[in-house]
C-alpha cells in the first residue's frame, strides 16, 4: 500500500526513549503549491511544517501550534500551523517579494502553542548559522522545554521522488542509567543526522524510520495519527474579520458598490462578500 502522511510513535521497553516520527510529503507539497514556492525556501517550508507537526505531537497533541521563522531586518517570515484535528498549513510572508534565505540571513525560530485558556506558551531561539532548522528545533526543546531530544528533519520536494519527514527522539525523565543510554543513542543517531536520502528510499515511511532507529532494541508501538493539508478559513471567519472594521470603512465599501472578493493567504481559497452582506453588518452594528 502506498504511504500516506501520518505520525507514528514508539517507546523503548526499557523506558529510556520515546520517538515520534512523521511523514509529511503530501502535506508539504500541498503547502508549497498553495504558496508557489521553489528552491531552498520550498525545502525550508517543508522542514518547518514537519517541525510544527512533530512539536505538536510531542508536546501538545490536543493544542494548536504555530512555528515561525522570522528573518532579521524585516526580510519576512515563514509560518507553519498544525492543528489537533491533523491538518496543517503554511505561509511565506516576504514584503520585498524576494524569498529570504536561512543560509545567509539571520533568523529566529519561534514555537508557540495556544493553551485552553487562550494564553500562548512560546519560546524563541536563534537559528544557528547556516540555517539548520533541526538544530534550532533541538535548541528550543532544550532551552524552552528542558527536554533532551535528538531531532532530524529532511525534505526532498522538487525531486522526481519527493519525500518529507522527520523524527524526535526524546530521553524520558524517568530513564534509569540515563547517561549511558543517551550516549548509545547519540552515537546511533550520528547516521540519522541527514535523513533525506533515507526518506526517499522508504517513501518517508515513519514506521520504517522508527524500525531503523530502534533496530535491535525492544520497543513498543504507541498510537498513530493522520496528517493532511488543510485550513480553517471560512465565510464566517471572513465576515467576523469584517466586523472588526470601522463603520465608516464598511460604509465606504458599500458606497463603492462592488462585491468584495477576499482570498485566504494560506490556502488560496476565495470568498465573495455581497453588498447586501456589508449592509447587514452596518445595520447590525
Ligand atoms: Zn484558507
Amino acid at each position: 500500500m502506498p504511504e500516506t502522511d501520518s505520525v507514528m510513535r514508539a517507546m523503548t521497553n526499557d523506558g529510556a526513549f520515546r520517538i515520534v516520527a512523521a511523514r509529511t510529503t503530501d502535506t508539504a507539497r500541498a503547502v508549497i503549491d498553495a504558496q508557489k514556492l521553489s528552491g531552498d525556501i520550498a525545502r525550508d517550508m517543508a522542514d518547518l511544517l514537519t517541525a510544527a507537526v512533530l512539536y505538536r505531537e510531542t508536546m501538545a497533541p490536543s493544542l494548536r501550534v504555530q512555528c515561525i521563522v522570522r528573518f532579521e531586518g524585516g526580510a519576512g517570515q515563514l509560518i507553519a500551523d498544525s492543528h489537533p484535528d491533523g491538518w496543517s498549513r503554511g505561509l511565506l510572508q516576504s514584503p520585498t517579494g524576494d524569498a529570504p534565505d536561512m543560509r545567509h540571513d539571520r533568523a529566529t525560530l519561534e514555537m508557540m502553542r495556544t493553551l485552553p485558556s487562550s494564553d500562548l506558551h512560546r519560546g524563541i531561539v536563534e537559528v544557528p548559522e547556516g540555517g539548520n532548522l533541526s538544530e534550532a528545533f533541538m535548541r528550543y526543546m532544550q532551552l524552552s522545554e528542558q527536554i533532551i531530544s535528538m531531532i532530524s528533519l529532511g525534505s526532498a520536494v522538487e525531486d522526481a521522488n519527493p519525500a518529507v519527514g522527520g523524527f524526535v527522539v526524546q530521553l524520558l525523565p524517568e530513564a534509569s542509567e540515563a547517561e549511558a543510554a543517551l550516549e548509545t543513542m547519540t552515537k546511533r543517531l550520528e547516521s540519522f543526522r541527514e535523513i533525506r536520502e533515507r526518506l526517499q528510499g522508504s517513501d518517508a515511511s515513519p514506521t520504517r524510520l522508527i524500525e531503523q532507529i530502534f533496530e535491535g532494541m525492544p520497543f513498543t508501538w504507541l498510537h498513530s495519527s493522520d496528517i493532511r493539508f488543510g485550513c480553517h478559513c471560512s465565510q464566517l471567519r471572513v465576515m467576523t474579520a469584517l466586523t472588526m472594521l470601522d463603520r465608516s470603512e464598511i460604509q465606504e465599501l458599500v458606497d463603492e458598490g462592488d462585491p468584495l472578493s477576499i482570498g485566504c493567504d494560506y490556502c488560496g481559497a476565495s470568498y465573495a462578500v455581497e453588498i447586501a452582506q456589508l449592509q447587514g453588518l452596518l445595520s447590525a452594528s
